[in-house]
């Protein structure tokens, strides 16, 4: 929307072969809160689109060369041009609006039209683009927002840690050993929450869709068995045994089965979050990595319409008995910032991270548990042709 003298200016793209109908559509819109720009055919509409962005196009359908269901094709395909309702012209006897509304238009009005009419349904598309564009912005501050907070937390965190190992390490002269250990927490809790931002970042660069996977092939076996090496001293802290197998419960020793495509690090940070939850809220026993092959879709595996052809599907469990998670909480863990009752250190944004993570690889996350006998979360990924071939 322009402002021009202290008006708010939309700008309205017409489009029409015939000159008495953009005159008369100059006739009806004429008020300063109008600015109206010109097209006689859909290419000329097409290039006026890009060049100056109008908030609403009126366009014709019967025209010569191009017509108006494929001007609002092309300009629907083309994702440089943000969303701008169209409102399509027809004559009275038209029958294909269902095709122009299918083609992506928002609203049609009959040739010859009520000057009321035209005027109200012009008023109501460009309240709708108002609504839409503010939305855009508010979107826009605050992905700003979480990247300025991110980017201005971080910095201090990470230089404050730094300074503080070096007080630890007596740089600045001796230092006592109790206040040792409260340096030695300060820069864990520092981590902790280096760690959370971080997470942020991550969930909202996926949620606004910036988030690019970069698809190579890997070995899921490999990852699982890096990030069950990392968290083994975790779990002997615990006195929990950890450990990688597959589904009879024996050692993996062929591991060719599990290669696979996708974004290894996203891969890595999905095996570390269930692992190491499996870990957090588990305070006895043991937590069991296992992995398997199967040749069809796990029924547990919503069908998703733009699932690429997949030769098999990988299934990586991590069986826990720990604390495990009541029904009523299942059912939220997975948004963000849903904690569930029993609540340890974090976030609350790992699982949902971790699920965002599974449907860019047109995988799945499925969890079942028992309270006070475990939890077990199964992670499920397509291995896609690319990768077996
Ligand atoms: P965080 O662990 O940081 O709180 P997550 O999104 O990873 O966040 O997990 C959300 C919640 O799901 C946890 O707070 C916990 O209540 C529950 N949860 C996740 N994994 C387990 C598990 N293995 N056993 C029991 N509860 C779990």
């Amino acid at each position: 929307m322009l402002v021009q003298d202290g008006v708010n200016m939309s700008r309205i793209l017409a489009v029409d072969d015939s000159p008495d109908n953009l005159f008369l559509i100059e006739t009806v819109l004429d008020a300063p809160e109008y600015d109206l720009v010109f097209a006689e055919d859909g290419w000329k509409a097409l290039s006026k689109i890009t060049e100056c962005l109008p908030d609403l196009v009126l366009l014709d359908i019967m025209m010569p060369g191009m017509n108006g269901y494929e001007v609002t094709e092309r300009i629907r395909q083309n994702d440089s041009i943000p969303y701008t309702p169209i409102l399509l012209l027809t004559a009275h006897d038209h029958v294909s609006l269902v095709e122009g509304l299918d083609a992506g238009a928002d609203d049609f009005i009959r040739k010859p039209f009520d000057i009321d009419e035209l005027r109200a349904r012009v008023r109501s598309l460009l309240r709708m683009k108002q609504a839409m564009d503010a939305k855009s912005y508010m979107i826009q501050q605050r992905d700003d927002f979480v990247a300025r907070l991110t980017h201005d937390l971080r910095t201090p965190l990470v230089a404050a840690n730094r300074m503080l190992t070096f007080c630890r390490n007596e740089a600045f002269g001796v230092v006592a050993d109790e206040a040792k250990d409260a340096i030695a927490e300060t820069i864990s809790n520092n981590q902790q929450l280096l760690d959370m931002v971080n997470t942020l970042l991550e969930v909202y660069r996926h949620d606004a869709g910036h988030k690019a996977l970069t698809f190579t092939p890997f070995n899921l076996y490999d990852v699982a068995s890096t990030v069950v090496n990392e968290l083994t001293p975790l779990a002997k802290e615990k006195q929990l045994t950890l450990k990688l197998v597959d589904q009879d419960d024996n050692p993996i020793m062929d591991t060719s089965d599990f290669e696979m495509q996708g974004d290894i690090l996203e891969i890595r940070r999905v095996l570390t979050n269930l692992i190491g939850n499996a870990i957090k809220f588990t305070d006895q026993g043991s937590v069991e990595v296992q992995l398997q092959r199967t040749q069809t879709r796990p029924s547990q595996v919503p069908q998703k319409e733009n699932t690429p052809e997949c030769t098999a599907w990988l299934i990586l469990k991590v069986i826990d008995t720990g604390i495990g998670i009541s029904q009523e909480d299942r059912a939220e863990i997975f948004q963000w910032f849903r904690q569930g009752k029993q609540r340890r250190s974090g976030s609350g944004l790992g699982l949902h991270l971790s699920c965002r993570i599974a449907e860019m690889h047109w995988g799945h996350i499925d969890a079942t548990s028992e309270v006070g006998r475990g939890s077990t979360f199964s992670l499920f990924l397509p291995v896609t042709v690319a990768t077996s071939d």
